[in-house]
């Protein structure tokens, strides 16, 4: 395999279907080959604080050398923080406010200066995980994700930006078809601010590279947007994403793929 490392892994204690025992993750990446990683579960907003809680004191218990702790943050509105820090909420929060805010709203993270000494979180992965509150029509969903992966790439708390353009939600002309309808500017101006803000992007091995929910053009065209982030001069981190019982995806097959896109050893960075 062409990388050694894996800075975004799921636990147990994630708020989401992750479900891996954080000693089942050790175990399972020392067979993998695996010599330094980190899990990060997620936090959208202060909802998800008592699962981080639960994630450490699991890590403390399985910490080995090469082994790291960090988190996954989401992009979410400061609406919404200001919201489930009131308390002026109803129903389920586990991913935040996703209804009822307005589009072009101040984005946030749920995380200071505090929280990530509180935790000795080592290292933030940032990801953008959703439109914020846009209709579901591609070129509006597109523009939003460009925004927020900017403030992302802005944010000084932030290490590593989580899945550029990895997209779940709902979509009336899907641009999961098509990677090409995102304009070739907002690559170039992602490219930049990830470069002056000492950023790694990463490359996203369940999430993207081996996912299913693209269409094979789609996914040819993301390994084309790699190349062209390379050449940009952007600097790379690696995640599987696994959110699997144990640590078992198909890490191989995603190194062969990035070895046929030009990748080597050397594109690997680590954020600790
Ligand atoms: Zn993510
Ligand atoms: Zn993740």
């Amino acid at each position: 395999m062409i990388f050694k490392d894996d800075w975004h892994i799921h636990s147990i204690h994630s708020c989401d279907g992750a479900c891996m025992e954080i000693e089942d993750l050790v175990k399972g990446a020392a067979a993998a080959g695996i010599e330094r990683y980190g899990i990060t579960d997620h936090i959208h907003t202060q909802f998800n604080y008592p699962d981080i809680k639960e994630s450490r004191k699991s890590y403390e218990k399985n910490r080995i050398e090469g082994f790291h702790f960090g988190v996954e943050v989401s992009c979410v509105s400061k609406w919404e923080l200001e919201k489930v820090e009131t308390k002026n909420y109803a129903g389920d929060i586990t991913y935040g406010i996703r209804q009822g805010g307005t589009p072009g709203c101040r984005l946030a993270i749920a995380i200071d200066e505090e929280f990530i000494e509180k935790y000795s979180i080592e290292f933030v992965v940032g990801g953008t995980h959703w439109a914020m509150y846009t209709d579901n029509e591609a070129s509006k969903i597109i523009k939003d994700y460009h925004r927020q992966n900017m403030f992302l790439a802005e944010n000084p708390l932030v290490d590593i930006i989580a899945h550029p353009w990895w997209y779940y939600g709902p979509c009336t002309d899907g641009w999961t078809e098509d990677f090409g309808m995102i304009p070739y500017s907002y690559h170039e101006e992602f490219a930049k601010a990830c470069i002056s803000n000492n950023k790694l992007m990463e490359i996203n091995i369940a999430a993207m590279l081996l996912s299913r929910n693209y269409s094979k053009k789609f996914k040819e065209m993301y390994v084309d947007y790699l190349i062209l982030m390379k050449e940009l001069g952007v600097k790379f981190s690696i995640g599987s994403d696994c959110h699997n019982e144990f640590y078992d995806l198909d890490l191989p097959e995603a190194s062969e793929m990035l070895k046929k896109a030009g990748f080597n050893e050397y594109d690997f960075h680590s954020p600790v």
